[in-house]
């Protein structure tokens, strides 16, 4: 029995966008209708014009941060701003919360901290650090999705980087349950080696964090996981340089996948101004050229989704010296948009970038029974978009907890109009409703 019916002049579905008539019952969508098909006996009508129904995004690479960094954000700002962005399903990643989410107690106490406040679903990443081995199975079975593992200092002491053997271990050991390791793929060796100066200067920035550590640790990734069979994952991945590896490991049979971000495909070094922190990430935002290659890359598909990476901090720890200032973007309201606006500049569709932000991150974590299109069976979660409608970012608009943003003054296409989740609305016209969302397990 039918409760609701969505209906619009575009609905973008897995065959593609067309006009239809979504019903939904219990949350969950229960057929895809011809646009006029009759609407059920006691279903509501919720006509959306010629905005556009999307499936909610499904985000899996944020911060959070809480609890412990809850001053740099919190879940109830952090899913207040998915909300707004269109995201229905975030992933919080293990680190820069207090305590990491390195051992089935600190998943409980990250779960116990984010229920009430959570007005999107989230999932958690479990970590993967020196010395946690014995953890991994425990947190696996507990419900985190995967677990993220550096290979290059984090840049927070509780969530050290494992080297070269720690890296066998515990990869080898996911493999054994055919879990899932995402890694922040950057060389070590190669960063000690590259120039280091500090100061406001993004080129010497950028000089610090060359392509090569990226490719050289992505090498070793892939070689280590088609040796023993694993499933790996590279995170952000911002060097044009790695993608004939990936491409040429994934023909050989390696199971690789590779996310990319909205600050690598709508921004350029070219255009950072010197000084201007919130332009700092690891690995960092390169050249117009390097940007070029990964579109191309997400169009061919070696690179398989984009994600946020939101991680965001307070304004005192994005200041002046890129040596110095906190490595993290905040993304979360912003990501659907900016990568809307510059995919239609390219000729991409909302089709594209529904696969990238939606379908394919809820494949990466095993949601895709429930999250990722619109399509009888999913979750009633959707974004409505008005895709030709501009706005130029105002900091102050943003619900994350700190307003700095490398996207401010930019005018961008794609005004989110209202967020629903499991068949409500959660958000419309800047009001957020109590909080909804759930907290999700991986599925076993
Ligand atoms: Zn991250």
């Amino acid at each position: 029995m039918a409760e609701l019916v969505l209906r619009s002049a575009r609905v973008v579905t897995p065959g593609g966008t067309r006009a239809a008539s979504v019903t939904v019952a219990d949350g969950v969508i229960t057929a895809v209708l011809p646009y006029d098909a009759p609407v059920p006996d006691g279903a509501r009508l919720q006509d959306l014009g010629d905005d556009v129904l999307l499936p909610g995004l499904v985000d899996t690479h944020v911060h959070v941060n809480d609890p412990g960094r809850t001053e740099w954000e919190g879940f109830w700002s952090a899913t207040r701003a998915a909300a707004a962005g269109g995201i229905t399903t975030l992933i919080d990643m293990p680190l820069n919360s207090l305590p990491p989410t390195t051992t089935v107690d600190h998943l409980h106490t990250k779960r116990r901290v984010a229920s009430g406040q959570a007005h999107i679903d989230v999932g958690f990443w479990g970590g993967a650090l020196p010395g946690n081995v014995k953890d991994l199975r425990p947190l696996h079975e507990a419900g985190v999705f995967g677990f993220k593992a550096f290979l290059s200092p984090s840049g927070v002491d509780e969530f050290p980087p494992l080297d070269e053997e720690q890296l066998a271990r515990s990869l080898a050991e996911i493999a054994a349950f055919d879990g899932l390791l995402i890694v922040h793929a950057e060389d070590p060796h190669r960063l000690a080696a590259a120039p280091r100066q500090g100061g406001p200067k993004y080129a010497d920035f950028l000089a610090s964090r060359p392509r090569d550590a990226e490719d050289t640790a992505v090498a070793h990734l892939v070689a280590r996981a088609g040796q023993l069979g694993a499933r790996v994952h590279v995170l952000h991945l911002s060097s044009c340089d790695a993608l004939p590896l990936i491409a040429a490991a994934r023909a050989e049979g390696v199971r690789v996948t590779a996310e990319t971000c909205p600050h690598y495909l709508t921004l350029t070094a070219e255009e950072v101004p010197d000084g201007a922190c919130e332009f700092k990430c690891c690995p960092p935002i390169r050249e117009a050229a390097n940007q070029d290659l990964l579109w191309q890359a997400l169009g061919d598909g070696t690179i398989d989704c984009v994600v946020t990476d939101h991680s965001p901090c307070t304004a005192d720890l994005k200041t002046g010296d890129f040596a110095t200032a906190w490595g993290g973007i905040s993304g979360l309201q912003l990501s659907l948009p900016a990568v809307w606006t510059e995919a239609r500049g390219r000729g991409y569709g909302l089709e594209d970038v529904v696969r990238w932000m939606s379908t394919r991150t809820a494949g990466l974590a095993g949601l895709d029974a429930r999250k990722g299109a619109v399509a009888p069976g999913r979750d009633a979660d959707f974004a409505v978009l008005a895709p030709d409608a501009a706005f130029t970012v105002d900091p102050a608009a943003l619900q994350h907890r700190n307003h700095v943003t490398a996207y401010a003054g930019r005018t961008l296409y794609g005004v989110v109009k209202s967020t629903w989740l499991r068949g409500e609305r959660v958000f419309h016209g800047g009001e957020f409703t109590e909080p909804k969302g759930r907290l999700l397990t991986r599925s076993p």
